[in-house]
């Protein structure tokens, strides 16, 4: 331990800063604590300063009445939908924009064309059979129509197509038009996606997951006026709200799940069916509306018959459906803010017996947490489905892996993995179905929003679960990593780098730190939370998000938002030093001893430990003439007119001054060091002699100078005998080493053997129940 003492010259300084960084001529302020002014897009009356909608909000709507016939035979979708579009805006359209998100997969398609790849890299042969796929999956538009049937002029930019007004739609006004379409659907264990089919080769089924199935309504709004940039397959949806009403024609016996509300259940279910559905809806647990067995005796044998299935849903930004023979159903009711809404799952026996145990359980979990710290999900239903590696999220439905292997047995990743992929992709609900951000534009505003509360979820959901992203520590290794394949938080979907880790793990990571550390849980959930409340069902964009944050809080986070979401830096704090300083009492009955104590130290020199032996005797030794009265007194000898001084000088203290004087107190200065260049808190734990230990909390605005290293002195009656920075692992600082006083090093433990130790290829239930059979 490194514990150097020094004595108070006074008691007039207690705290002080020290300006280590050099000020340099600077043409620029690039203080970190600079206000976002050049960044965020000034105010309007659609968007305040304040975050919120401004008194001019508006937002276009669009109504959809759409029939679709699921070609069971060919896999094929054809379909046409009619179109209501309401020009809300104050702005007068010539022409509308309409997405065709299928052309991604169409042969000229530009995804296909811009898509790197190097033969050096290794190949699997799914990965070889993706690279060459000739698949047509684009749309086949038959006809753009107006509302009495006359042709439309329409102009095809791969995904995107405009449709020329034949009068100009004013503010105010709404516009129907109709489309007629097919296409086909995807294989999508071979050549991927989000929506498509798997195909079971056991008993010759199909399950298919059906998503940007019918041509959509882009987003016209005060920020990117249309919002029509390419859909390259990363940048995910911008959509308006609208209601829907749907009508999808599938084999007689295929049971559907979408979104919305079925209006024809008479028609497609059995009365034994709906009255099990009636009982689920009453039910606190899973009821199966459709039972493994008679999920197994349905896809035996196909039909030649169909049935056309009816749902409506309101206010939702887009639809998906899932259709096929082999599945079972089952679905429980939740209470969510007075309100009944029904937790469904849709799975083959082959996401047995995992989905049976959580998939609707995890549903209703999801909802209820997530009302708890947005706003009550406002939807009737909320549905999972099983669907093969894959996690995709619609309004309403979305799309989960999870299947257990054959035996029956699953791994904890699968187990967990599941279940955290329910959470979160049901959680997109919230973020961006109903809290509406543009994700063409920005992958975190739903991701890294949604990775938030998925942790908040999945800890509700167990203790210690075992969650991949949100805590501080878990993103380490990747702030850490290399720069230049990092790009800041603030970057178009497309051109994000590790784009897990970017664009979810990064910023669920950061909204943890302003809650745990930054903020703490109670002005960061109501700032959250107004957030959710002002932009729900509307399209909220960063700054509206940045903005509400500081204003539902009074916390100035413009420094955190430029560190964390506009650049690639990372947390790394040290403490470098700790001086401790006792005050002086002024009493050389008590201060010249230990003065006397220090400067006797000084003779460890080693030249003075030689010199004792070598030098036999010095003069003044030698000849004692040459001694006077400095070689028989030394600078710490006092007299008793010296004790007499004193006590006349605390005689003429007052009370006070003479507690101070009298103090035993240990006065530290500590100096911390901004080693990365992120600011942060500076949150550390002293140690005590006394084996007692106390937390510190200094606001990051200690950085607030530009300064590389700042001091403080803190005071104790105790003797402090260690510091650790960031004790909790709550500031993602990226270098533990430098984060202790005295120094100590952290082991690290490196893999031995890699290959030859990981070897089972069995889960832990595999091999438990291998053993027990022994
Ligand atoms: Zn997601």
């Amino acid at each position: 331990m490194r514990n150097t003492f020094y004595t108070l010259l006074g008691l007039l300084v207690l705290t002080f800063s020290v300006r280590t960084a050099t000020a340099q001529y600077e043409t620029y302020n690039n203080n970190k604590f600079k206000q976002l002014k050049e960044e965020l897009p000034t105010p309007n009356v659609y968007r305040t300063a304040s975050g919120a909608p401004g008194h001019e909000y508006y937002q276009q709507q669009a109504d959809y009445e759409i029939e679709v016939t699921l070609d069971d035979d060919n896999q094929t979708i054809t379909g046409k939908e009619t179109i209501t579009y309401y020009n809300n805006s104050p702005d007068d359209l010539k022409y509308l924009w309409v997405q065709l998100d299928q052309n991604v997969r169409a042969r000229d398609s530009q995804s296909k064309k811009i898509r790197q790849r190097s033969m050096n890299e290794k190949m699997s042969f799914g990965g070889m059979k993706r690279m060459m796929n000739d698949f047509d999956g684009g749309f086949k538009i038959s006809s753009v129509k107006t509302n009495r049937g006359a042709k439309l002029d329409h102009t095809i930019n791969y995904t995107m197509m405009r449709i020329d007004l034949p009068e100009t739609l004013e503010s105010g006004h709404t516009y129907t038009f109709q489309i007629e379409w097919n296409y086909n659907i995807n294989n999508r264990m071979e050549i991927g996606g989000r929506s498509g089919y798997e195909y079971f080769k056991k008993d010759s089924n199909y399950l298919y997951t059906i998503a940007q199935f019918y041509p959509r309504m882009a987003v016209y709004n005060d920020v990117e006026g249309w919002q029509n940039k390419q859909f390259l397959g990363r940048g995910e949806f911008a959509l308006p709200f609208g209601d829907y009403d749907v009508k999808i024609t599938v084999p007689a016996d295929h049971i559907v799940g979408s979104t919305g509300v079925l209006q024809n259940d008479r028609d497609v279910l059995t009365s034994k069916q709906r009255n099990r559905f009636e009982e689920a809806r009453e039910s606190d647990s899973p009821v199966l509306i459709v039972t493994e067995e008679e999920a197994i005796e349905n896809e035996k044998e196909g039909t030649s018959k169909t049935k056309t299935w009816h749902f409506e849903a309101e206010n939702v930004r887009d639809f998906a459906f899932a259709t096929s023979r082999k599945f079972i159903w089952d679905a429980q009711g939740v209470d969510v803010g007075g309100e009944r809404v029904m937790a469904m799952s849709y799975y083959p026996k082959e996401g047995n017996p995992l989905w049976e145990r959580y998939s609707t359980k995890a549903v209703a979990h999801t909802v209820k947490t997530y009302s708890k710290y947005t706003i009550d999900y406002p939807y009737p239903v909320a549905i999972s489905v099983n669907s093969k590696r894959i996690g995709m999220e619609y309004p309403m439905i979305c799309f989960n892996y999870g299947r257990p292997e054959e035996d029956g047995t699953y791994s904890e990743r699968l187990k967990y993995g599941m279940i955290s992929v329910i959470v979160h992709e049901v959680g997109h609900n919230f973020f961006p179905m109903i809290i509406n951000s543009d994700e063409r534009q920005w992958t975190w505003m739903d991701e890294g929003l949604n990775s938030f509360v998925q942790y908040l979820t999945e800890q509700e959901w167990e203790r210690n679960y075992p969650s991949r992203r949100g805590p501080a520590y878990k993103i380490v290794n990747y702030m850490k990593g290399d720069k230049s394949y990092q790009t800041p938080i603030m970057t178009n979907s497309e051109s994000i780098f590790q784009f897990g880790n970017n664009a979810y793990g990064k910023p669920a990571t950061a909204l943890n730190i302003l809650r745990e550390t930054v903020m703490g849980r109670e002005l960061f959930d109501y700032a959250f939370k107004t957030y959710a409340e002002r932009w729900a069902f509307k399209h909220p964009t960063p700054a509206d998000f940045f903005r509400t944050m500081e204003d539902a809080s009074a916390v100035d986070l413009d420094w955190f938002w430029r560190g964390w979401f506009y650049t690639t830096a990372h947390v790394d704090i040290a403490v470098n030093d700790v001086k401790w300083y006792k005050v002086e009492t002024g009493d050389p009955r008590i201060d010249n001893p230990i003065a006397r104590k220090m400067d006797d130290a000084d003779k460890k020199y080693i030249a003075n430990q030689r010199n004792a032996k070598s030098v036999e005797k010095t003069i003044t030794e030698k000849d004692t003439a040459t001694a006077d009265f400095y070689n028989r007194t030394d600078e710490y000898d006092y007299t008793s007119l010296d004790v007499e001084r004193f006590k006349e000088y605390t005689a003429s203290l007052n009370e006070e001054e003479k507690a101070m004087l009298d103090t035993n107190m240990n006065f530290y200065e500590m100096e911390f060091e901004l080693v990365g260049e992120l600011p942060m808190p500076i949150v550390a734990e002293f140690s005590f002699l006394d084996g007692s230990k106390e937390k510190i909390h200094i606001p990051a605005e200690i950085w607030r100078m530009g300064d590389e290293k700042v001091s403080k002195v803190f005071w104790f009656e105790k003797q402090l005998v260690g510091v650790e920075v960031d004790p909790n692992l709550e500031t993602a600082d990226v270098d533990r080493n430098n984060n202790y006083w005295p120094a100590r090093n952290i082991p690290s433990r490196f893999e031995l053997f890699k290959k030859q130790q990981r070897g089972s290829p069995k889960n832990r239930m595999q091999r438990f129940q291998e053993a027990e059979e022994r």
